[in-house]
């Protein structure tokens, strides 16, 4: 089946939106989960909450850490990649030659 440009960029729109989504709706139903279980009834040593608990936390604490690479690595591709940009567009496609820019002298 052949796919036309629309729809994959409306499928990858898709892709992206789940993905924001989980992003959101994860930390938050964890927390939630926290909250709700905070006062349980614990038995002590081994009790299946306070692993669940656990469990929410250390998921909370990685999609932070995950949360915050993401970030600094696209902010660091952009600082990068934006003077390289800037400087191909300049350079290489502004030239006299290429915008038909005739010397007559
Ligand atoms: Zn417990």
């Amino acid at each position: 089946m052949l796919q036309t440009n629309r729809t994959k960029q409306r499928k990858k729109r898709h892709i992206a939106l789940l993905l924001c989504i989980c992003f959101v709706v994860v930390p938050l139903f964890a927390e939630i989960f926290i909250v709700i279980h905070a006062d349980h009834a614990c038995i002590g040593n081994g009790c299946h909450r306070c692993e669940q608990i656990h469990d929410a936390l250390i998921l909370l604490e990685k999609m932070g850490t995950v949360i915050v690479y993401a970030f600094v690595a696209i902010m660091g591709l952009r600082v990068i990649l934006l003077p390289i940009k800037y400087i191909f567009i300049d350079i290489i496609f502004s030239n006299l030659i290429i915008l038909k820019i005739r010397m007559n002298n």
